[in-house]
């Protein structure tokens, strides 16, 4: 917390601040798909042409990540995106509105996890497991489940093992700095 005296930011210039640099919870890093609270949430997803499914028999309707409405920066639904959406400020954000982390500090944080994650993808792009429509976590799965059924040899081992340290590393950044539960694992 910042000591009196000391300038504080709010919460709504943080996300200026950060988010459009970021893009972390719409992009299919931090999360493979958003959760519908309610029919209206439906009806405006399906509106803006989300591929809207069943989650399960108890929580009712999600979209899938990357979100078809996320440009790169900024989110073409912002005045009415769905609740969770609306709801989600990450660790980092959340630091740098109550003064505990400087931008600067934030956005080096945000390049260093974005720059992993693009390693990671490019890695699983050399391993012929990119799919960048799908999050990032479910092309990982995808070669994980592959892997197991043909040995891998040369520079496929090499990529492989590089492909581990890094997602590790992504991992780790994802859970300290966004969101401790963040589902990006093995
Ligand atoms: S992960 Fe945090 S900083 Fe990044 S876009 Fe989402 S809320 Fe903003
Ligand atoms: S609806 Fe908007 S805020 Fe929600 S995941 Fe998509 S781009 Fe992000």
């Amino acid at each position: 917390m910042a000591a009196s005296g000391e300038s504080t930011i709010n919460q709504c210039e943080a996300i200026h601040g950060l988010c459009p640099t970021c893009g972390l919870c719409c992009n299919g890093v931090l999360f493979g798909s958003v959760r519908l609270h309610d029919d209206n949430e439906l009806r405006i997803c399906q509106d803006a042409g989300f591929a809207c499914s069943a989650a399960d028999e108890t929580h009712g309707w999600q979209f899938p990540q990357p979100c078809s409405a996320f440009d790169g920066a900024f989110c073409r639904i912002y005045d009415v995106r769905p609740g969770r959406c609306r709801d989600f400020h990450c660790d980092l954000l959340q630091r740098v509105a109550a003064g505990e982390c400087e931008m600067e500090t934030a956005l080096s944080r945000i390049e260093k996890t974005k720059e992993l994650a693009r390693k990671v993808q490019s890695q699983l792009h050399e391993l012929g497991f990119g799919r960048q429509d799908l999050p990032l976590s479910h092309q990982y799965q995808n070669y994980q489940a592959a892997k197991t059924d043909r040995p891998i040899k040369g520079q496929m081992a090499f990529t492989d093992g590089q492909l581990m340290g890094t997602v590790f590393q992504l991992t780790q950044a994802l859970k300290t700095f966004f969101f401790p539960e963040a589902g990006f694992s093995p």
